[in-house]
């Protein structure tokens, strides 16, 4: 006799597409830090959806904001205004203290619409021949899983097969300065750039390289485009990752907990003389700005202000970190974070030790082989936190 779990892997394997290998358990039921499947086993989350549930599961104040606005209009497309877009930029234009926003529904659409955006700039501002405009990446980069993002990537696996790439691009080492010094040159629009790798393995840049990646960007009148979808948004125990260097990126691209984990939306936010380069029908989306999703961005925005969310993975995090640091384990390499945002590299592949913390009651995934990555909802109490500690212990120590 089969569980309901099983039952229900055994079907979502039979009509998906195999584009994922998830552990072994079905998650029909959460709140806060905690989730459930249908046999009733609760887990605490301790991966927070790739950093879409900073807030934690069903936020109260999100998910009201969710169903008061299903009961007004959800979709008006941007044919027409709909009421709930001015509130929505000018909620992110104050956070990232920028003139101009431009909504969109995933990270790599968002990350698409850096590019482009990044690209014409490039040509009416700054005034490049046609078609010869660059961007700068990082090897070990993830910009998400669109043609562009793929043809950013350094990872094989993510392009084979899916060739040709779009052309235009070049990469360096992530934190070599002198790399981007020479990689630059008179036709350079933009360097985009992970402000901390995430899937990358939590890797965090040399201290210096972000400020001075940015005064070399501006030496050079070359934009400074930071992901900060899987950083920002309080994660790195900052507003944004970019903070801890005090650098003002000329783009923020934001995503994942922009929606509170309740309803997916992203966006990119720079000043006039950037986003201006949009005109009507140069770039858009369906979905992308839809009165659903703008209000509860809004309410996600709240909550991770009211909550102080960024000071809480600071401290929170500092202390999660340091106690990781005195297991005394054999197997761990080295742990590495800023504030909620941590890795835990091991000299051994990380999945099955993955899967004995799923079996111990905590959900969390592998990253680039040997790392766990731990990215609880930000809202996780000290309390949870060391209920998690025991069992990672249980796991990790060895004798
Ligand atoms: N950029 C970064 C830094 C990410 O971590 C991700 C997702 O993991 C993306 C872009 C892509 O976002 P999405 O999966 O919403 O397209």
């Amino acid at each position: 006799t089969k569980t309901t779990s099983s039952l229900i892997i055994d079907k979502t394997q039979k009509f998906g597409a195999n584009n994922y290998l998830p552990l072994p358990v079905v998650i029909s039921r959460a709140k806060g830090v905690w989730v459930e499947d249908p046999e009733g086993n609760k887990y605490i989350d301790m991966l927070s959806a790739y950093s879409a549930v900073n807030q934690g599961h069903r936020h109260p104040k999100i998910i009201q904001a969710l169903k008061d606005q299903a009961e007004r209009v959800t979709l008006t497309s941007r044919a027409f205004h709909n009421d709930q877009l001015g509130l929505f930029y000018e909620k992110v234009a104050r956070l990232t203290g920028k003139d101009m926003v431009l909504p969109m529904n995933t990270g790599a659409e968002a990350v698409e619409t850096a590019i482009k955006a990044a690209r014409r700039w490039a040509y009416e501002v700054k005034g490049l021949p046609d078609n010869q405009a660059e961007i700068i990446a990082c090897k070990g980069n993830f910009h998400g899983r669109t043609m562009t993002a793929v043809s950013l990537s350094s990872e094989e696996e993510y392009k084979r097969g899916f060739g040709p790439m779009i052309p235009g691009i070049k990469l360096i080492p992530y934190g070599d300065i002198e790399a981007l010094k020479k990689a630059i040159s008179p036709n350079t629009a933009a360097f985009l750039v992970e402000p901390i790798q995430g899937e990358a393995g939590i890797i965090i840049p040399p201290k210096g390289f972000l400020r001075e990646a940015f005064d070399v960007c501006q030496k050079h009148n070359v934009l400074f485009i930071a992901d900060e979808i899987q950083a920002g948004l309080g994660r790195s125990g900052k507003r944004f990752a970019c903070d801890w260097e005090n650098v003002q990126p000329d783009m923020y691209i934001l995503g994942k907990a922009l929606g509170g984990g309740v309803f997916p939306i992203s966006c990119v936010a720079a000043n006039k003389e950037i986003l201006g380069v949009f005109n009507p029908g140069s770039h858009g989306s369906t979905f992308g700005g839809n009165p659903l999703a703008c209000a509860v961005a809004v309410a996600a925005l709240d909550v991770l202000e009211e909550e102080r969310l960024a000071e809480r993975s600071l401290e929170l995090g500092n202390y999660f970190q340091e106690k990781l640091r005195q297991i005394k384990s054999s197997v761990i390499k080295e742990v590495r974070g800023r504030g909620l945002f941590i890795g835990v590299e091991l000299y051994n592949p990380a999945r099955p030790y993955c899967e004995q913390l799923k079996e111990e009651g905590l959900l969390c995934k592998e990253t680039h082989e040997t790392v766990i990555r731990f990215a609880p909802p930000l809202v996780i109490s000290k309390e949870e936190l060391d209920w998690a500690l025991e069992r990672i212990y249980k796991v990790l120590h060895t004798s």
